[in-house]
This record gives structure tokens, sequence and C-alpha cells, in this order.
């Protein structure tokens, strides 16, 4: 191993692209980050502009290396993580997307899962083969809906010129030449996000991509998550250097918080909220709610499997008191406000705006603030948003000790939410399990950077990522436990009343 090189990850996020670069010991060397468009062209629909997100992966990629004052060579290897389910379908011949990015929140495609279910076997049709039950969070659907709504891409992609991909396969065919030669391939986790990948063998399912109307020809090729995919197109910023890692954002996370045992779990706190538990080499189907996906894949080494309880809202709602309702200006300001009242003050915030994700799975729910009374006011709105994180993070767990059969005894948080000390505190009381924070919060950038570096020999494996890891904070439960039961049964009624609001009419 060698001091002089380091390591650059590129993380594709949902609303911004950064490139982070390490060192062996894992720290930050230098950040370039810059945020995309959100585009939502109607209720329900999510859009990102996928050449806009290429041209800031080129200009963050810049940033990091002349913040560093490095050069290409001074990379040992590059890692790309990235927001996952986003479906982007591009012309091979001319590398343009033929759509804008379908985002991972869009629920466009309701009608099509609901067709799909209704040929036999309804929401779990493929969730022996694919771990997933149909929802409009996956990409299959989503490539669907592109090749029936999109003026000739069927025959196009008919013919084999277009291609899908995450947006990790769209980088790194961008990255390794585009129309010029570009490498088409994902990465076993983020196929296993697509609703087309069997589990088992981690191969795509044809039968499956026959019933959604997608050619083979469109899929990339299926690959580890550690190896050397290709290298840096020439005359780029990171010509000829080595791209040898991939990751879904959650799963590289999960590798970041060095979660390598069986019953190891961390949670993400972003946009939305993410758990992951390590279940070993086998996939284990759930019984309540949550999803099984691949972990990581080391280069030759089996695949490592995970339970997943993704919530799609937590972050986000904190966005939306700023963007639409204006009672905070910026996101670390609700803070202040929620600390201006004791408690909730009665007020229960579920926020299904795309329906409910783990456990439930409802695209028929819809968000709804309830208990009001004219007692309420915006600081008891502010605290029952930040509260709506940590008990839909309690209904998860829940359903992750159920199906493993084994009661978890602390939990690994990372993501932007954790800054929030007082919503940690919280945390802590409602799951009645310590709350524990790394040091290094980029789990993320860190777990695709370990995934590139090992591939290429920069760190020797596993043990490093141990190693690296050290904790920062810990919060205890100090809540007593007739409160936290009294406040988590009015949290799950507050949760029945957001069920079977969208009609068939809805607009
Ligand atoms: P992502 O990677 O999903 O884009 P991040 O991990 O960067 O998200 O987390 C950002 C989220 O954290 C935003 O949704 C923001 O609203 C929320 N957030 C940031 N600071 C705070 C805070 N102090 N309290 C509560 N939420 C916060």
């Amino acid at each position: 191993m060698s001091d002089t090189k380091y390591v650059m990850a590129i993380d594709q996020g949902t609303t911004s692209t950064r490139a982070i670069i390490f060192d062996q010991h894992a720290n930050i060397i230098a950040t370039g980050q810059k945020e995309h468009e959100q585009i939502f062209p109607k209720a329900g629909w999510v859009e990102h502009d996928a050449a806009e997100i290429w041209v800031n992966v080129r200009e963050v990629v810049g940033q990091a290396l002349g913040r560093a004052s490095l050069q290409n060579g001074d990379i040992a290897a590059v890692g790309i993580t990235n927001q996952r389910e986003t479906a982007v379908v591009w012309d091979k011949r001319t590398g343009e997307p033929v759509y804008n990015a379908i985002v991972w929140q869009d629920t466009r495609t309701q009608k099509i899962c609901d067709e799909l279910g209704a040929l036999g076997g309804g929401a779990e049709r493929y969730k022996d083969r694919v771990g997933l039950p149909l929802a409009t969070y996956f990409s299959g659907p989503k490539i669907r809906w592109i090749l029936d709504n999109v003026e000739g891409a069927r025959e196009k992609a008919e013919a084999g010129h277009l291609a899908f991909g995450n947006t990790d396969a769209w980088v790194l065919w961008n990255m390794t030449g585009g129309p010029d030669g570009g490498v088409h391939v994902t990465d076993v986790t983020n196929a296993s996000r697509t609703m087309l990948m069997n589990l088992d063998s981690l191969s795509w399912n044809e039968e499956i991509a026959g019933e959604m109307g997608i050619p083979m020809s469109m899929l990339p090729e299926i690959r580890s998550s550690s190896e050397v995919y290709g290298q840096g197109r020439e005359k780029g910023l990171l010509a000829g250097m080595p791209i040898a890692g991939i990751l879904g954002d959650q799963q590289a996370a999960t590798f970041g918080q060095a979660c390598f045992e069986v019953g190891h779990a961390k949670n993400t706190y972003g946009t939305g909220n993410f758990m992951l538990i390590n279940t070993g080499t086998s996939p284990v189907p759930s019984k309540n709610g949550l999803l099984t996906t691949v972990c990581y894949k080391i280069g030759d080494k089996d695949a490592v499997y995970a339970l997943e309880g993704s919530i799609a809202v937590t972050g986000s709602l904190v966005q939306w008191l700023r963007d639409n309702l204006g009672i905070i200006s910026s996101a670390p300001e609700i803070e202040t406000l929620a600390a201006s009242v004791e408690d909730n003050g009665g007020a229960y915030f579920v926020p299904a705006f795309s329906g409910l994700f783990a456990p439930y799975w409802r695209s028929d729910a819809r968000g709804a603030l309830v208990g009001l009374t004219r007692y309420v006011n915006k600081g008891h709105i502010a605290r029952a948003a930040l509260e709506a994180t940590a008990f839909q993070t309690r209904e998860v767990l829940d359903a992750m000790n159920a199906d493993s059969g084994v009661d978890l005894t602390e939990l690994k948080v990372d993501g932007g939410m954790i800054a929030n000390e007082a919503l940690m505190q919280f945390q802590a009381d409602i799951l009645g399990v310590d709350v524990v924070r790394p040091k290094i919060a980029e789990t993320t950038a860190l777990g695709a950077a370990y995934a590139a570096g090992i591939a290429v020999g920069y760190w020797s494996g596993e043990q490093d990522v141990i190693d690296n890891w050290a904790e920062d904070k810990r919060w205890t439960p100090q809540m007593d436990t007739d409160e936290r039961d009294r406040q988590y049964r009015l949290w799950k009624k507050a949760v029945t009343k957001t069920f079977d609001w969208v009609d068939d009419d809805v607009k």
C-alpha cells in the first residue's frame, strides 16, 4: 500500500453530485459539489436532466482535483455511488437521453404496476425472484413508461439502439467514452433495484423483462461492486484512471459503516431514510414489508445480502416546510422552531407524499397532519415533522427485528439529518436502543471509495474499513417505556388516517 495516492468517489445523489477524494485513512482531502434541477412536471412526477448530471460530474471532479492540487495520476482508483432506481434511457449512438431521468420518488407508473399485478399475484408477483414488491419506486416500470410514452423510443429500443441504466451506469458509460466505446455495466446492488434481476443467480430475468416489454439489449451487464470496469476516457480529467467500484448509495453507506457481520445495521437520514441490515450470503425473504436486496459483492467473493426498510419522505419533509410552507428559511432552522415548544402539542404528521413505503407499501396513501386543535402552532408542526422521521424509523426497526428474529441492540446512523442532535435523542428514546454516529459521516462516498480502492489493492479488504471506523457520539434512550408506547400508539393511529386516499379518478 502506498501513501502517495488517493481514491476518488463520485456520489451522484438525488439533489446533488459530489466528488470526494480520500486518503488511505479515509480522511477527506478535497470535495466538489453541484446541485441539479429537481423537475416536477405534474403532481407525483419527479425528473432529472441526465445530461445536466453528466456535465455536473465533470465539473465536480475538476473542482475536487483542483482544490487538492492533484492530477489524475495521483488517483489510484475511482468509485461511483448513486441514487438508485432512477431510470435513464439513452441512445447509444449519440449519447443523448431520450427522456428526462425518472426519479425513484416518481409515482407515474402506478397504472403499469397495477396492470402487471393483475396478471396474477398482485404486488407480490415477482417478489420471490427479485425480492421486491411491485411498486412505482423501482426502475423496471419506469423503463416501460418511457418506451410506451416517448415517440419512437420502442422502435429504437427494439432495433438495439437504446441503453438503460440507473445513474451509476449512465455516469460510467460516459466516463469511459460514451458513444466512443463507453462501457455499459452496472453492479449487483443497482441491478437489484430494477425488479429485473434474479436475486439468487445475480442475472437478468428474461421472463420479467418480457412481461414489462423491455428488450434485453437495453440492459447493462451485471458485475460485482468491486472490480475494474474500465478506464477514464482519453482527454478527460480522469484519463486512464481505473473505475473500479460501484455501489448504490444505501449499500455504499452500509459498506462505509463497516456493517460486515450478519445483524449489523445502519440507517441513513437524507431526503428519505434507508435502513439496511446485513443478512449474510443468502437472501432472506421478508414477511414484514422489507425489501430483500444485494448489499455488496467484492470481486469473485460471494454476494452479501441485506434486508432494507426504505422510507420515502424524512429530510424532504423539512425541505417541504421550507419551500412549500415557508415556516423556516433553511433546514437547520427547524431545530430552533422545534425547540420553541415542549412537545408536539398532540399533532402527528404522516408525510405519505409518495404513498407509504416500508413497511406498508401503500401507494393509495397520501400525507396527513392529524390531532390538530386551536392550541397547535408552527413550533408543534416543526416538531411533529421531525418526530415523523423517528417514528417511521421505529416501524422499520420493528420489521427488521421480526424478520431476522434477533433484536437490534444499537443503530449506526449517517446522513444530513443526523446533524440534528435533538432528533437523534428522540430517535434513541422512541427506539429504545442506542443511536451511534461515526467520526466520518460521509459514509456513502466512503463506501464507494473503499469498493474501488479494494479492487486495485489500495486497501487490502474489509479489515481496513473496520480499522478506519470510529465512534463520534452515542445517544442513549431516556424516555420511560409508558411514554414511548403512548406516543408510538398515537403515531400508528395517525398512519391509518392516510390510507385509501387515492381514488382512480384522482387528478
Ligand atoms: P441526500 O443525500 O438524500 O440528498 P443529505 O444526506 O444531504 O440528503 O441530507 C439532507 C437532508 O437533511 C435534507 O432533506 C434536509 O432537509 C435535512 N436536514 C439538514 N439539516 C437538518 C437539520 N438540522 N434538521 C433536520 N433536517 C435537516
